[in-house]
């Protein structure tokens, strides 16, 4: 059997890009080197997948190029994921922030769109690596199951995340044999690890902050773990953080420390206890509880310490937790290689890459499986 196209990587991009050209009369096969397709969906959000957002736009994404991603989100929107979900009577509900996840289970979406590849006549083949690219009339894929030809090739790959359920680095490899450009890659949606000071004493305690580095803030919670710290704000803020930046912790999430204390200096309570009204006591204790005074003995450079630590809390971290751990890779195909509206190699005709393999990377809540669904939606009205 010939193909018109093979997607390489049966997750969330690959399957949804094969469906949706399928469904506009391709001949498709998707190569999965999993005995199971959409292995990453399945974990995902806890086990409940979070699919999309309610509003999604460039903004939600880090990129080389911030304009890139609009085009193909505004083509498929979030809004149209939701309607398929609602047409495959998929419940779902909102967590918070726009966060929609399924209410039973994230195999509903993977069962979803096979049934969307099994309706289009998209052929899957599971257990199936590919090993190497040749491109002569046209792509030669070699898998460890023997050879295939097709016209046009579209590279889902994903990121190197998670590499325990079939992460490969192969897309990143098919870019360099073409001379694509790749953007340094690194992990990210990941825990960070503290350099100098531990709070391993802290591991599983949370706190509603608000995290900043290099001009962006996030609003929620942090989770202190044993070798630094985790939870979605610090997960949000790795997509922006390196090594030679600080990160600066409000733990009163906006409150005003130096007014809230100033306000209570005649206060016979110590700076610790106080504080245990606002923050947990035990984030409390073990920051301010060491050399605490009453309120009404604090010197004003005592309060101003103080109040800088609890709004300006300064933090040096060395490392993430790595690939193993992180959620997304930043980085990967320049978006410069691609047409923005059709995802097609400017360089090499015929040659599409989607998905998390691309240099862009979104936020925390949902918008890395709607970058799935624009990108190998806008691919295949093109293959
Ligand atoms: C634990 C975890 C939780 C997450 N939760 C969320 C969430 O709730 N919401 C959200 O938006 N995002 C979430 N993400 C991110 C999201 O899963 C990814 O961004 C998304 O799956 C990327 O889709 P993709 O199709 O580009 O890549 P993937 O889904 O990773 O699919 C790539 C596929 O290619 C296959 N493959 C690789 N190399 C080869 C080869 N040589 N031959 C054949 N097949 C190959 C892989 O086996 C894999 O199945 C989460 C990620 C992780 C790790």
């Amino acid at each position: 059997m010939t193909f018109d196209a093979i997607v390489i990587g049966g997750g969330a991009a690959g399957l949804f890009c094969a469906a949706e050209a399928g469904r506009r009369g391709k001949r498709v096969l998707v190569i999965e080197r999993n005995a199971q397709v959409g292995r990453k969906i399945i974990v995902s959000g806890g086990g409940r997948c979070n699919f999309t957002n309610r509003s999604v736009n460039a903004e939600n994404f880090v990129s080389e190029n911030p304009h890139f991603a609009k085009s193909a989100l505004a083509r498929y929107t979030s809004q149209d994921f939701v309607e398929l979900v609602r047409k495959h009577q998929i419940a779902y509900y909102e967590k918070k922030l726009g966060q929609l996840f399924c209410r039973e289970s994230s195999k509903q979406i993977v069962e979803m769109l096979i049934a969307e590849c099994r309706d289009a006549k998209v052929r899957i083949v599971t257990g199936c690596s590919v090993e190497r690219v040749e491109r002569g009339t046209s792509f030669s894929v070699k898998t460890d199951q023997g050879t295939i030809e097709s016209e046009r090739l579209v590279v889902a790959t994903g990121g190197l995340s998670f590499a325990k359920i079939g992460a490969t680095d192969f897309g990143y490899q098919i870019a360099r044999q073409f001379g694509l450009k790749i953007i340094e890659t690194r992990p990210s949606l990941v825990p960070l690890v503290l350099s100098g000071e531990s709070f391993r004493d802290l591991a599983g305690v949370s706190v509603d902050a608000i995290v900043s580095t290099d001009g962006k803030d996030v609003r929620e919670n942090i989770l202190f773990t044993h070798r630094g710290m985790s939870g979605p704000a610090i997960l949000q803020i790795s997509n922006y953080w390196d090594k030679s930046r600080p990160v600066l912790i409000d733990l009163l999430g906006g409150v005003e420390a130096s007014g809230l204390l100033s306000e209570n200096r005649n206060t016979s309570k110590r700076l610790d206890n106080f504080l245990a009204g606002y923050i947990p006591a035990k984030v409390a204790d073990r920051l301010f509880g060491k050399s605490a005074q009453r309120l009404s003995d604090m010197s004003d450079a005592g309060i101003a310490a103080a109040a800088r630590r609890l709004n300006h809390w300064e933090l040096r971290f060395k490392d993430t937790e790595g690939y193993d751990k992180a959620e997304v890779t930043l980085g990967g195909v320049s978006t410069d290689e691609l047409s923005s509206k059709t995802f097609e190699s400017k360089k090499v005709p015929g040659l599409f890459f989607i998905g998390e393999v691309l240099d862009v990377t979104g936020w925390l809540g949902g918008y890395n499986f709607q970058w799935a669904w624009s990108s190998g939606y806008a691919a295949a009205q093109d293959i």
